[in-house]
């Protein structure tokens, strides 16, 4: 196979790193108790906020107990494809274990795909140990761009044998994610790179985040909503910092989908998470799907957003596709401009649209991407020019998937 094709097969058969995975199973072994870290929106009674969902407590293994698990979940599950270590803590905090670990099960699998998340404070000191073990998934935590931003979101670090706070802390882990990453990715690993959006720390900088992962190179990103709990005991959740709000998150999405492409099916699973990636269907979810279309006459996606005097409404629910109504609108755009800049008629139309998760069109400018994602609305360019039925078949097909276009 040529270096893409191994990328595509590692891609295709890891249920975070691709929506079409969702067959593959995946175990998480919590072997990795300590942190080097310490976030403000975790609190070390529960797992790694990193990736999991606060409040949820995962039972500690040994490196031993831990192959015997994944050995006795291997036999009644043949799907499983892939072993990872995603806490309680950092797993490159606790080398030792995670080693013995992954080592134990590549033993007993050669085929299994092993993942390792990570704060990145230590990644590039780890990278032959995480060669050596046949790792080839690496997901690591980055919410910030500048030190001053990372300065809030980090209480300390520890490094060398010494605590550092602050923006001494934060220059730190900055450098040393950095680093880590440049190194991760010249020994050929496959990386994602979560983000816990927090807003008003870090919002301002999601976009300038992934314009730099995209620069060096990352295929995924995927930008978690913060969950915030004064239960949680965590310093945000005592201090009141508030998760994000739907439209928060989608903006945030939206945006940085302009640099890297989102993962959005992320779970925020606990540290001992078994089994498939529950992406959950419109009937399990909302039961339907509601999709608006911009179209002259309904039939095909031929309308830019901004001239469309009509929008097409559907409901995609599991297995069937109903139409709704047409609804018609002022065109949003009443001058030359491609609505990069100042909205025109934006009353109506985002009225119109209100019920709507997606808008299919055949383009749409940056402003009105922005504002319908302010709405909770995901614009789709994807299906340009094709045949409305066609179109919502394919969505259909994909279910929940959450397509975001950069503005075209
Ligand atoms: Fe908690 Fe993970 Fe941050 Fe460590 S890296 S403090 S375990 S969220
Ligand atoms: Fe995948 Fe997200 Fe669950 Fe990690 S937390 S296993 S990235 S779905």
């Amino acid at each position: 196979m040529t270096a893409p094709d191994v990328a595509s097969a590692l891609i295709e058969s890891h249920p975070c790193f691709s929506r079409d995975a969702h067959k593959h199973a995946r175990i998480h072994l919590p072997v990795a108790p300590a942190c080097n870290v310490q976030c403000n929106y975790c609190n070390r009674k529960f797992d790694c906020s990193n990736e999991s969902r606060p409040g949820v407590v995962s039972k500690l293994l040994s490196p031993s107990q831990a192959v015997e698990r994944f050995a006795a979940v291997k036999k009644r599950m043949p799907n499983l494809s892939v072993a990872g270590i995603a806490g309680p803590g950092d797993p490159l905090a606790n080398a030792n274990a995670t080693a013995a670990t992954l080592r134990g099960i590549r033993k007993l699998d050669s085929d299994v795909h092993l993942c390792v998340s990570t704060n990145g404070l230590t990644l590039s000191e780890h990278i032959p140990m995480l060669r050596d073990l046949g790792v080839h998934h690496l997901t690591i935590t980055m919410n910030a761009v500048y030190p001053e931003t990372a300065a809030q979101l980090y209480a300390w670090i520890y490094h060398n044998g010494r605590r550092y706070r602050g923006l001494e802390g934060a220059n730190i882990l900055l450098a040393q994610q950095w680093q880590g990453l440049s190194d991760a990715m010249a020994a050929g690993l496959l990386i994602k790179v979560n983000t816990v959006l927090v807003p008003g720390v870090n919002t301002a900088e999601i976009e300038a985040l992934a314009t730099q992962l995209r620069s060096a190179g990352i295929f995924l990103h995927n930008v978690m909503p913060l969950i915030s709990a004064p239960e949680h005991g965590t310093a945000f959740g005592m201090a009141q910092v508030r998760g994000p709000t739907s439209a928060e998150l989608t903006q945030a999405r939206v945006l940085a989908s302009n640099q890297i492409p989102q993962m959005t099916h992320c779970q925020q699973c606990r540290a001992d998470a078994i089994g498939t990636v529950q992406e959950g269907c419109p009937s399990e979810r909302n039961d339907k799907l509601r999709v608006a279309v911009a179209s002259q006459s309904g039939l095909a996606v031929d309308m830019h957003f901004g001239h469309a005097k009509a929008f097409f409404v559907f409901d995609l629910h599991q297995n069937d596709i109903t139409f709704v109504e047409r609804r018609d609108v002022e065109h949003y755009c009443t001058g030359l401009s491609d609505c990069d800049e100042q909205p025109s008629n934006t009353e109506g139309v985002f009225r119109a649209l209100s019920d709507c998760q997606h808008v299919l069109c055949a383009r749409i400018g940056r402003a009105p991407l922005v504002a319908l994602s302010n709405i909770g609305c995901i614009p789709v360019c994807s299906f340009a020019y094709q045949p409305v039925q066609q179109a919502l078949k394919e969505l259909q097909s994909k279910l929940t998937l959450t397509v975001v276009q950069e503005a075209c």
